[in-house]
């Protein structure tokens, strides 16, 4: 393999992330990233594109923290200031809030990593074409 091979920029990085962030395949865009709730297909249902070359470890958990953090620390402050709840309440609903919004990005920023990783070719996804 040259480095030519590396040039052609086949696989554009943004389409790859939206297909991705949708939980669909990197490469097409149509068939299902995910076989189970976060277990990545071995390939594509609709394309074949081998996607078991992902390497996604800790990242997704590490951007839904980020992110869900930062909104609750926000949601919090406000919260507290405009309506001052008994804290029961407070806990509670942020407590649901934190594990539903969790819950809904974890897939997602998944699929994100593992379309970015597909697109730069990192990993096992280099040596397949
Ligand atoms: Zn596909």
């Amino acid at each position: 393999m040259s480095d030519a091979d590396f040039q052609i920029d086949d696989r554009p990085t943004k389409p790859a992330i939206m297909r991705g962030l949708r939980c669909k395949c990197p490469n097409c865009g149509v068939g299902q990233l995910f076989a189970k709730y976060l277990k990545v297909t071995d390939t594509c249902p609709s394309c074949e594109e081998e996607l078991f070359h992902h390497r996604a470890d800790d990242g997704p958990a590490y951007l839904t923290i980020l992110i869900v953090g930062h909104i609750l620390g926000f949601v919090i402050h406000f919260m507290w200031v405009q309506f001052r709840p008994e804290p029961w309440v407070m806990a509670t609903s942020l407590t649901i809030g934190a594990v539903a919004l969790s819950l809904f990005l974890l897939p997602r920023m998944k699929g994100m990593v593992v379309a970015i990783q597909w697109a730069r070719r990192m990993h096992g996804f280099g040596h397949n074409g």
